[in-house]
């Protein structure tokens, strides 16, 4: 367990006292020097050690590893000042002054020299220091400057652009630049989508979202492939923010070249309707890091102990709260979890962001919390290095959702993270663990494939999914799915393009609804695919719906009422071997659980456990140990089964465990489980 350690904003007769109280809470790790820069070098070349050393040495004594960060998040004042070039410019023309944080230009090659600078004086100075165990750099990538539309960037971008397409035709025909008279005649000529009279061109927004996360990637790459030089040996990570409302980075391309996958993650209380919503956000998240880590553990850098200070209403977590949301991350594979930050500030933009030690100091609930989670962590030391062992996989791709959240669509309502979240949440409500993966990514693991709006689908990952389905596979392909190339282009001939055939659908044309439109959507009394049991039940649908053509599917289901009466809503395909499903509107949550646990049932995916609604389970297992993790969500005390040891309470467990409302237990099972139960597989 452990925090970020600001000191610098500390008077240092407190930091005896820090170091005590970290060791009774149980902190292992302290992330340190993250907005450090303009105290460490008050004026060009001059560098300021003295502080950092003697925090640096505290730690150390105290048996605290440091994850020191390379400070190169946000400039000093000087730097600007000196160097106005290196300031980030929004798409209105707008320049981003110094002030708040993270003032820079990702392309700009007077910043990249003078932080790398900074970089090297860190790596050099505290290289044999005793208390460092990895390198931190920068801090959030892309979090405030993941789009710069400057004068420089402009030139990168074109560079980047010259890379991708060779010569200028190529790119013309990429960019479709025929339409509204866009044809570019030298490279210099294009810009970056900045603020235009109408709609951009969507294939310049697109290929200049993919630019952007290059640009960052490749500052990364610089910072990391430095350290490498001066301390070979120390691990280097950047914290991703694999938040579902930030989409600035690519991180499947980010991910290989990390030592340590890390992320932050913060509960968003904004636009979410639900508790469980903001819950079943957080599972998606802890997924996709571990998938993101290739299935092993991975690093929780930051979270919040309670309120964060960023959003309009700034929700304190109930009691147990904490912990229940730390456990959820180290449930789906974190192997450490860390915190922003030590003390909550007095000073600053962040000083009503929750920290370890609140405001009101350590008789408090926060502290409380916190040194109980140190003692869970301290009795649970062998879950590392266990791997969660999931049966579905999630196709999940950034440049889709950036194609998918442009603007000129049938409808501006369709939002590239409802259906994942949607799809992801109704199987997490089922105790069902899911791999988020990536299009082009070995499939073969799992039994079930579910692809929620998948908008741009390149060839080589339409054929994986074609072979997938033909040798066997399951798949539900959701509304807006497969519907253009990797050039944005239309796949013609129907919709979705590049899941025709696989489907064995044909769509003509699309009818998206209203905002708070809902249409009645009735399953198919028998046939394949149907249940007795659904022709008692009446689904929703709403956002989307499509006028399509059975060519070799059965409609499963079919809308009663809406634009189009009597026509399919959800199809089944039998292709080769395999299922393939087609979901043509936003089912409402039940039926969309329904749904999916007949397409689960289909395809054997087992739940890890049964267990009441509003319970969230999660297994780690490896090298025959195995963890089920249970979160109560509801305000009530469940009971589970179970065997073996909570390490929560720390207490035998036999038959079964009863679990306090908004409670949580690890239980380090006495039987190992073989078969059911979702360890079976991996
Ligand atoms: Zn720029």
């Amino acid at each position: 367990m452990g925090c970020d350690y600001n000191p610098e904003q500390w008077p240092e007769r407190v930091w005896a006292q820090d170091v005590v109280l970290m060791r009774e809470a149980g902190i292992t790790f302290a992330t340190v020097g993250v907005f450090a820069w303009a105290l460490l070098e008050p004026e060009q070349g001059r560098f300021e050690f003295g502080w950092l050393d003697r925090a640096m040495d505290l730690l150390a004594e105290g048996g605290i590893a440091v994850n020191l960060a390379t400070a190169t998040a946000s400039p000093p004042p000087w730097l600007s000042r000196r160097y106005p070039q290196t300031l980030p410019v929004d798409r209105e023309g707008r320049t981003l002054w110094p002030g708040g944080r993270q003032a820079w230009c990702p392309s700009s090659p007077v910043f990249r020299e003078r932080a790398m600078s900074l970089v090297e004086a860190m790596a050099t100075r505290y290289a044999e220091h005793p208390a460092l165990a990895m390198w931190h750099v920068s801090n959030e990538l892309g979090c405030h400057n993941g789009r710069c539309y400057c004068d420089v960037s402009a030139a990168a971008f074109q560079t980047w652009l010259r890379a991708r397409y060779g010569d200028l035709d190529t790119l013309n025909e990429v960019w479709a630049t025929s339409f509204w008279s866009q044809r570019y005649g030298d490279w210099a000529q294009i810009l970056p989508p900045r603020l235009a009279p109408t709609h951009p061109n969507p294939t310049q927004s697109l290929d200049f979202a993919r630019f952007s996360s290059d640009a960052l990637l490749e500052y990364y790459l610089a910072e990391r492939d430095l350290l490498r030089r001066i301390t070979p040996d120390v691990p280097v990570t950047t914290n991703f923010m694999t938040l579902a409302h930030f989409s600035m980075l690519d991180y499947w391309r980010f991910a290989p070249e990390q030592d340590v996958i890390s992320t932050d993650h913060y509960l968003v209380h904004i636009d979410q309707p639900t508790e469980n919503a903001v819950r079943s956000e957080l599972a998606f998240s802890g997924d996709l890091t571990r998938s993101l880590a290739g299935g092993g553990p991975w690093f929780l850098m930051e979270h919040s102990t309670s309120a964060v200070n960023w959003q309009p209403v700034n929700r304190a977590k109930a009691p147990g709260e904490l912990l229940r949301t730390s456990l959820g991350h180290v449930a789906r594979g974190a192997d450490a979890v860390g915190y922003f930050q030590w003390r909550a500030g007095r000073a600053g933009a962040e000083k009503f962001h929750s920290g370890l030690v609140p405001h009101a100091g350590t008789d408090t609930k926060v502290w409380r919390e916190v040194v109980q989670l140190g003692g869970i962590l301290r009795r649970s030391t062998d879950l590392a290095g266990t791997r969660v062992h999931s049966q579905v996989g999630l196709l999940f791709d950034w440049p889709s959702r950036w194609a998918c959240d442009l603007d000129s669509h049938p409808s501006s309502l369709v939002r590239a993270m409802d259906a994942p979240l949607a799809l992801h949440g109704a199987l997490w409500r089922q105790a069902v663990t899911v791999d988020p993966v990536a299009p082009t990514a070995d499939l073969s693991a799992y039994r079930l494939l579910v692809v929620p709006t998948l908008y741009l689908v390149e060839d080589a990952a339409a054929a994986t999914l074609h072979e997938y389905v033909a040798a066997g596979g399951h798949v539900v392909i959701t509304y807006f799915s497969g519907i253009v190339d990797q050039n944005d282009h239309i796949r013609l001939g129907g919709y979705p393009g590049a899941f025709r055939d696989l489907l064995g659908i044909r769509t003509e044309e699309f009818f998206p609804l209203d905002s708070g439109q809902v249409v009645t959507v009735q399953p198919a009394a028998s046939g394949p695919g149907t249940e007795a049991a659904w022709t008692r039940s009446t689904w929703t649908g709403s956002l989307w719906t499509e006028l399509t053509h059975l060519d070799g599917a059965t409609a499963v289901a079919r809308y009663v009422d809406g634009p189009l009466p009597g026509q399919p809503a959800l199809t089944r395909h039998a292709h080769g071997r395999g299922v393939a499903w087609y979901l043509g509107t936003a089912l409402d949550d039940a039926a969309l659980s329904t749904v999916l646990g007949r397409v689960c049932r289909d395809a054997g995916v087992q739940p890890v456990a049964s267990v009441p609604a509003g319970v969230e389970v999660v297994r780690r297992s490896g090298d025959g140990r195995s963890f089920l993790f249970v979160l109560n969500h509801t305000p009530e005390p469940v009971r589970v089964e179970a065997h073996g040891h909570d390490l929560v309470t720390d207490t035998p467990v036999t038959g079964a465990v009863r679990i306090a409302a908004g409670g949580c237990a690890i239980i380090r099972e006495g039987l190992v489980s073989t078969g059911s139960g979702g360890a079976g597989q991996g």
